[in-house]
């Protein structure tokens, strides 16, 4: 059986929102089967729960934000996209504040803190979405033009494509394909950092944004180049950042997908569109486990043997 996985132990990490700049503590606990990934406001007078899924989703712009009765968990996309590159199920993030830590900009601190608490498989088996009908979304047109879709794949692979005029983007490389059952995750994608432009920063700044942003925690580009002083991480980080994104934004439907994602110039947005057009079309997917590691994607056996 592919089983549920969960924490081991208890972990913690202290950090900056990058939008609000306010301090913030992370509490990840283990939980029973079947929970899901569930944030809970823990500074609050009474304790908010906000499970993380797609019709949560209330806010897009430049981060996917969770709301519940009008408490909300912003920027979930970097822990959740870490969640679903290690296959962990359950999990309670014990959070301090209205903003997830930025940490390193990536996902590669939340792999490090779950990989460092150990995971365990659980008595129960792991449900997967398993997309039966292709499903796509779009906006705008010509020069404006964004999609992204869903088809059936035996696995979960992403392709995104990016079309940023810019002279570190164009030199980087804007298409990146990444399949999950590679087990390449940790070292291929999770270490990708978010980007943003010096320019931008100051209006941002200005509307109460990216107060906790910096070269710490970002790509930061002037209009021609990369402003970071050990330059980037991969030839292609940008795009790879995308294809973590879209892991993080995919997770909120609530399972491991079966599917192959590809985008063009998609964001949070698009994304949890898509998740909201999939979830309206009960005949576009099924759930599914997989009682034999034998009949299982290839690669998912070995993810789940790995810990
Ligand atoms: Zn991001």
């Amino acid at each position: 059986m592919i089983a549920q996985r969960t924490l081991k132990t208890l972990t913690r990490a202290v950090g900056v929102g990058l939008h609000s700049g306010a301090r913030v503590e992370l509490t990840l606990r283990p939980a029973a089967p079947d929970t899901g990934i569930v944030f809970r406001r823990t500074d609050l007078n009474e304790p908010v729960t906000l499970p993380a899924r797609a019709t949560s989703v209330s806010d897009t712009r430049r981060a996917s934000t969770l709301s519940s009765g009008g408490v909300k968990v912003s920027t979930v996309e970097h822990l959740m996209s870490a969640c679903c590159g290690l296959g962990i199920d359950n999990l309670l993030v014990d959070i301090t504040a209205e903003e997830v830590p930025i940490l390193d900009g990536s996902a590669a601190s939340f792999v490090y803190l779950l990989q460092s608490a150990g995971l365990v498989q659980q008595n129960a088996a792991r449900r997967f979405l398993r997309v039966t009908r292709p499903v796509e979304v779009r906006q705008g047109e010509g020069r404006h033009l964004k999609w992204a879709r869903l088809e059936p794949y035996h696995g979960f692979k992403l392709g995104f494509e990016i079309e940023f005029e810019h002279p570190a983007v164009s030199a980087s490389g804007q298409r990146v394909e990444f399949d999950l059952g590679s087990g390449q995750y940790a070292r291929e994608i999770a270490r990708a950092r978010t980007f943003g432009f010096a320019r931008d920063v100051e209006a941002l700044r200005s509307q109460g944004l990216a107060l906790g942003g910096g070269l710490d925690n970002a790509i930061v580009m002037d209009d021609v180049k990369v402003l970071n002083a050990d330059g980037l991480r991969f030839a292609d980080e940008f795009a790879k950042h995308k294809i973590l994104d879209a892991m993080g934004d995919l997770y909120l439907v609530g399972h491991p997908m079966l599917a192959a994602y590809s985008a063009y110039r998609s964001g949070h947005a698009l994304n949890n569109l898509l998740l909201r057009e999939l979830l309206a079309q009960p005949d576009c997917y099924e759930l599914i486990s997989f009682e034999s590691e034998r009949s299982a994607p290839r690669g998912f056996a070995q993810l789940a043997a790995a810990w």
